[in-house]
């Protein structure tokens, strides 16, 4: 392929996974898809195979079968933040940086429940299309549940802004809280039908299964530059290539490790536990639920039941992380938060421990719109999932892969009234702005 000017886009960093994703270690191994190690030429080339880009692989082979379509992901399939989540998709407003979900009956709110439910539709065409069972989605609902006075107060605030936006939801008293989480230490909680539940790892790795040639994945194939220019792209591994006209950064926050979107992501990291199995009996209630916080900056508490028996999941802090890498320090102090919050919650489970604990990225904008489009003639982003990847960055890569083909679709016209990211403060004041904000919120939600 020839090339007018070349340009070159290196790495400045890959992608590391921190902490044993209960996820993954609690599903049999898996047959990975091969390394690349050949110099080989596409139509389309992804970097990343998370939520947004096997959403957009998926949406690209809708909209022409006949396109060649390689993915390369960095790490294994299931393994990075997509796989490691807690497993909600939400379709409602929910931003995690806002002070109450951001859950307003304005163009915002009304723009987020449109995307997030065509995130939410590609889901549930698939678990329609493969056949996919309650082990891989859970078409289940959640709760928003509160712990004390003040997330008493939430629940009732995000009640008005849905009532307002016209969406269904129960409120549940405290004896009805107590009834389906087994313990008294909630007070009350607020029921909402149209979320998923997903086991995050076993989604990705049956959304993988689910493309087809001409889309072709490579698993263990990071990226370490894309060179080229008008005309076509090459994009480098350690031991081979994919030369292709259109490149789809879906990598997230590790956009900026190519010089993307520079000084307008904000990496911010957080944390999960998940107990050993534990005897159902020692926790009445209902066997299954999934409830996020009532304050957005609050923790999330998950029960899970299946083949490796009952447990409960909790996903507590935030931390900011301006090299997107964090340590095991991070993931075994982020425990201690756990354990505490756990034992508050579950009081009868005293003494169950944890037996996995992880951390994952999250790629966060200032103003909370995606980092999207093209961002050099032939090359485009769909990053940027503002803590809300599982509908956020799935509905990235439907568009995108819309906006690459021409195709004028609703997503696509939402896409275009989004502004760019804003820029962020320049460093240091970035990095101390970002940990006292952080931790002026985490110190509000207080045991939230
Ligand atoms: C503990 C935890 C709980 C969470 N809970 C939820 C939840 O319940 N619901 C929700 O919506 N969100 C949740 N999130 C956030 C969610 O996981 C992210 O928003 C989501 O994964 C972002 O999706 P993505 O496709 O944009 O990026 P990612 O999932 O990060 O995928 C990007 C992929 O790009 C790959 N990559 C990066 N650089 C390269 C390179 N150079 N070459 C090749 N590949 C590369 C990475 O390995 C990665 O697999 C949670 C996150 C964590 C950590």
């Amino acid at each position: 392929m020839a090339y007018a000017a070349k340009k070159v886009f290196s790495a400045t960093r890959l992608p590391k996974n921190t902490g044993m994703s209960a996820w993954v270690a609690m599903l049999p191994p898996r047959i990975e898809r091969s390394q690349l190690n050949r110099d080989v030429t596409a139509d389309v080339v992804i970097v990343g195979a998370g939520f947004a880009g096997l959403a957009a692989a998926r949406r690209f082979s809708q909209l022409d079968p006949e396109l060649r379509v390689a993915v390369l992901e960095a790490g294994v399939i299931g393994e990075g933040a997509a796989g490691r989540n807690s497993g909600f998709v939400i379709d409602l407003p929910h931003e995690v940086s806002s002070d109450d979900y951001g859950g307003d009956s304005s163009g915002d709110g009304a723009r987020d429940l449109a995307i997030h439910r065509r995130a939410i539709q590609l889901v549930t065409e698939m678990v329609d299309e493969f056949g996919w069972g309650s082990d891989i989605v859970e078409p289940c609902g959640k709760y928003n549940i509160a712990l004390t006075p003040e997330g008493d107060k939430h629940i009732l605030d995000y009640a008005g802004q849905l009532k307002k936006l016209g969406e269904p939801c129960t409120i549940l008293d405290r004896n009805h809280t107590i009834a389906l989480t087994g313990t008294d230490a909630f007070t009350s909680a607020l029921f909402t039908p149209g979320t998923l539940m997903i086991q995050p790892a076993a989604f990705m790795r049956a959304f993988a299964d689910a493309l087809s040639e001409p889309v072709t994945i490579y698993e263990r194939s990071p990226v370490i530059s894309i060179e080229g220019g008008v005309g076509g792209w090459q994009v480098k591994i350690s031991r081979g290539s994919v030369s292709a006209r259109h490149v789809i950064m879906a990598n997230n926050g590790h956009a900026n490790s190519f010089g993307f979107f520079r000084g307008q992501l904000m990496h911010v990291f957080t944390f999960a536990s998940m107990t050993e199995e534990f005897d159902p009996s020692r926790l009445g209630g209902e066997r299954k639920w999934a409830a996020t916080p009532a304050s957005p900056m609050g923790t999330t508490v998950r029960r899970v039941q299946g083949e490796r028996g009952d447990r409960i999941l909790i996903r507590s802090r935030y931390s900011y992380h301006p090299t997107i890498a964090i340590s095991e320090r991070d993931v075994s102090r982020a425990g201690t938060v756990h354990d505490r919050k756990f034992a508050y919650r579950f009081p009868s489970l005293k003494g169950v421990p944890m037996e996995y604990r992880w951390g994952g990225a999250m790629a966060l904008t200032r103003n909370s719109v995606p980092a999207f489009g093209e961002v050099e003639p032939g090359i485009f982003a769909a990053c940027g999932c503002n803590g809300l990847g599982a509908s956020n960055a799935t509905a990235t890569g439907i568009a995108v892969a819309e906006m690459v083909l021409g195709a004028e679709t609703p997503l696509t016209k939402l896409y275009a009234t989004y502004d760019t990211p804003k820029a962020l403060p320049p460093q240091p004041v970035m990095t101390i702005g970002a940990k006292a904000n952080l931790a002026f919120k985490e110190w509000r939600a207080g045991i939230e």
